[in-house]
């Protein structure tokens, strides 16, 4: 049997940050109820067709912003899936929650309903650049959250933060990540923010009104914001993700392991073992497709043998799971030997030393263009 996760997209926010390309809304919070009533339809019509033997041990309530639905609206959508699907006893619940949205009281009825893991939207500490980010909380928001998360009994919480901001500086960062760190989270995310098309954010980056530090500035960021976070004891498990011990995501290992995972929700990404497929990416198209009991997947891509080869290749680079080395016979020796300053060996698997994860794409590429003309 097969341990599974499921994703569920909650598509609302109250206003949306400038360098968001998420698929998500503002200002339309009067939309909820009728979203939740299709999103319940939409896991119901799955559960009738579903035969897999999977057992899940991991819900992600993501978007977008969560806690903008009610309780009940959080408390009917777990119990549908409580309802429907096979759990494990005690699965990994997260929900993304960002600093200034929610009191301790609202807190600690999310614990309540069985929510055991929270994602804390931190992003940065610093005023000016939470305002070059248009976000809406300020420093005093992040530490009353984290604080109130503790007191509401959440023993799992992890930080997300960004580094690469315009006019961030690496010792700004390097200091945001002490603050963090000395609050003794169980898990951190650094992401590197980028300009997607399409957004205010790349727009100002287009015409020169804001600008991103140098690549060897984000490149020290990383390097230095990642060895301090192993330092500190964090296990750098993926090139992202850094855990203490035995918190690693268990929803998001299901991502690097190529478990299947279901996903609910206007542009939510799913899989099942042998097919990717995606939901639209349009609130109104998924609320009407579902009232007319159709399906709200767009999508879908069955995976070749050799998609499946770059995935192995891509996600053991990429994690501390590493490639195993009977996959290794697929990869020609001497892309390896290329770049064997980089790479360990270890528990039947080759491993991407963490120190040098920045390069884990580089590398796969590289891996990945020797194994195909290898096999040609
Ligand atoms: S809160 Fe998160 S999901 Fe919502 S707009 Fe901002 S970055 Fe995007």
């Amino acid at each position: 049997m097969n341990s599974a996760g499921i994703y569920i997209h909650i598509p609302f926010c109250k206003q949306i940050c400038n360098y968001c390309d998420y698929h998500t809304t503002e200002k339309r919070e009067a939309e909820i109820p009728r979203f939740v009533e299709m999103l319940l339809r939409e896991i119901e019509l799955t559960a009738i067709k579903f035969n897999h033997k999977w057992q899940f041990d991991s819900i992600y309530l993501g978007g977008g912003s969560p806690t903008l639905l009610s309780l009940k609206e959080l408390e009917i959508i777990l119990k549908i899936l409580r309802d429907k699907f096979s759990l494990f006893k005690n699965p990994e619940i997260t929900l993304e929650i960002n600093p200034g949205e929610n009191t301790l009281n609202e807190l600690k009825s999310l614990k309540g309903l069985g929510i055991n893991r929270l994602s804390l939207g931190f992003q940065s500490l610093d005023s000016k650049l939470l305002k070059i980010l248009t976000r809406a909380h300020n420093q005093g928001d992040c530490v009353t959250l984290y604080e109130n998360s503790r007191n509401a009994g959440f023993e799992n919480i992890s930080i997300d933060m960004l580094y690469n901001i315009p006019r961030q500086s690496v010792e700004g960062w390097l200091n945001d990540l002490k603050t963090v760190v000395k609050m003794q989270p169980e898990h951190i995310a650094l992401y590197s923010l980028s300009a997607e098309k399409g957004t205010p954010f790349y727009t100002d980056i287009q015409n020169g009104h804001l600008s991103f530090p140098s690549v060897a500035v984000e490149n020290e960021m990383y390097r230095e914001g990642s060895s301090y976070l192993r330092d500190c004891g964090f296990t750098h498990y993926e090139v992202s993700h850094f855990a203490k011990r035995e918190k690693e995501s268990v929803h998001n290992l299901h991502y690097w392991q190529r478990d299947p995972y279901l996903a609910f929700g206007p542009s939510a990404h799913g899989f099942d073992g042998e097919k990717r497929y995606w939901n639209v990416s349009s609130l109104a198209k998924y609320i009407k497709l579902i009232s007319q009991n159709k399906s709200p997947i767009q999508g879908s891509e069955i995976l070749t043998d050799e998609n499946i080869d770059n995935e192995i290749i891509m996600n053991g680079l990429r994690t501390n799971l590493g490639i195993s080395t009977s996959f290794l016979e697929n990869i020609d020796d001497k892309s390896i030997e290329k770049w064997d300053g980089y790479l360990d060996r270890g528990n039947g698997s080759l491993l991407l030393k963490p120190e040098f994860f920045n390069f884990a794409d580089e590398i796969a590429s590289d891996l990945i263009g020797e194994e195909k003309s290898a096999t040609i």
